[in-house]
């Protein structure tokens, strides 16, 4: 990999220094459920390789696949998770009461899924305008919530049309997107025009460190391009004319960073007050040395030896005579199957709650995705709970298989059985 790097520009800086961090060989689409007639056909697999830049310090992955084909069958709707609800209806609340919006107001948001997050500013009477490229998703959140969206991906283009249409947000909000995204420079660049001069971007991502610190490397699929850090960010929002003015960690998704930013004039004039938790995060990662590759050098023999315990863990298991089952054909729950190896030799299928998925096979391990009530109903030994990342949600709906002896298995940092 490291003979072709050299060419490869960074996605944010465009420097070609790029370093390896982790290599995951060729995987399928980590979103790319199987039909039943899809069994018969082959998958096509795409590179995918972690690396850093030392110049603006984005780790990122190499490969590029096109939206187009990414996305064209996207079976994650938000609102099936009673944790992304709460979580969008406590930030909302606080921001109508911190921002005094109201009905001159408009708030949006950019992948705005089925309306999760905007329904609370609807609710509230406060406009609303949703940006999401999923077709089947855009007419869920149009027809059934009544918010208005526009099914296009969000670009700088699109971002000055709106502007000359006199469209202008007080509040846009990009949560789970912006490390998605081809053209990143673009995306901030859209969201400055899109801004009113004193208004505020509220994004989150996942955040890098999380990801390090606790072995999360099945958060690294095709859609997720960028893992970012503060510093990372920080350099991004100032080549654009924005500063961040507010950081704040959160539990969702592993460990996310939520960044809040506003133009650079806004933070001038004394619009914006910048807290102190900007600086003494960006003094932390570096501190942690997270502007630095080794910070990220021992990453993929962390990868390697949790693969080695996890796998020990199921074929014990196996040997033992147990059943095992998964929890959640997620995108996570693919990469980590996919490059540990663990198929249907070791996994009889793997449930979710999304009704959607049920009826088809996970990419490349191709096993069989039912309705989470077959657990009570088959009462498989174990689960492997691959949406670790809504563990206490799913642990909690799951009291009856619990109590009838099923137990779950956490996969990271340490693989380890709970009752
Ligand atoms: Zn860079």
């Amino acid at each position: 990999m490291s003979t072709e790097l050299n060419s490869i520009p960074c996605r944010s800086c465009g420097q070609t220094n790029l370093a390896p961090v982790l290599s995951l060989g060729h995987t399928p689409l980590a979103n790319a459920l199987l039909t039943e007639a899809q069994l018969a056909e082959p998958e096509a697999t795409f590179p995918l390789d972690l690396v850093f830049c030392p110049d603006c310090h984005l780790v990122q992955i190499t490969e590029t696949v096109p939206p187009e084909t990414l996305f064209r069958n996207y079976f994650y709707f938000s609102s099936f998770s009673d944790t992304m609800l709460k979580h969008a209806e406590t930030l909302v609340s606080r921001l109508v009461e911190t921002r005094r919006l109201g009905p001159d107001s408009l708030c949006v948001e950019i992948a705005s899924n089925d309306g999760y997050l905007l329904q609370y500013y609807h609710q509230r009477g406060i406009p609303v305008l949703g940006i999401e490229p999923a077709e089947n998703i855009a007419k869920v959140a149009q027809e059934q919530r009544g918010i208005r969206t526009l099914c296009e991906f969000f670009t700088q283009d699109l971002a000055a049309q709106l502007r000359a249409r006199g469209e202008r947000a007080d509040v846009i909000h990009a949560n789970n997107v912006m490390a998605h995204v081809a053209d990143l420079n673009g995306f901030i660049a859209g969201i400055g025009l899109l801004l009113k001069d004193h208004g505020l971007a509220i994004v989150e991502a996942p955040y890098v460190q999380d990801m390090i610190e606790h072995v999360e490397f099945d958060t690294i699929y095709h859609e997720h391009l960028c893992y970012f850090s503060l510093s990372a960010v920080d350099h991004l929002c100032r080549r654009h004319g924005l500063q961040l003015v507010d950081v704040e960690r959160l539990a969702i998704h592993g460990g996310s960073l939520r960044y809040v930013f506003g133009k650079q004039t806004a933070v001038a004039d004394g619009t914006h007050r910048v807290s102190a938790a900007v600086a003494d995060l960006l003094q932390a990662e570096s501190r942690l040395g997270m502007d630095q590759l080794a910070y990220y050098r021992t990453f993929a023999a962390r990868v390697e030896q949790l693969r080695i315990d996890l796998v020990a863990l199921l074929k014990d298991l196996k040997a033992q005579g147990k059943r095992i089952a998964a929890y959640g054909a997620s995108a996570k729950g693919s990469t980590l199957l996919n490059y540990f190896g663990i198929g249907r030799e070791t996994l009889e299928y793997v449930v979710d709650r999304s009704t959607v998925k049920q009826g088809h096979f996970t990419p490349g391990t191709r096993l069989p995705i039912v309705g989470p009530e077959v657990l009570l109903t088959d009462r498989p030994d174990h689960t492997l709970l691959l949406t670790w990342n809504f563990a206490e949600e799913i642990l909690a709906q799951q009291t009856a298989y619990r109590q009838a002896g099923g137990r779950f298995i956490m996969p990271l940092p340490d693989p380890h059985v709970v009752a």
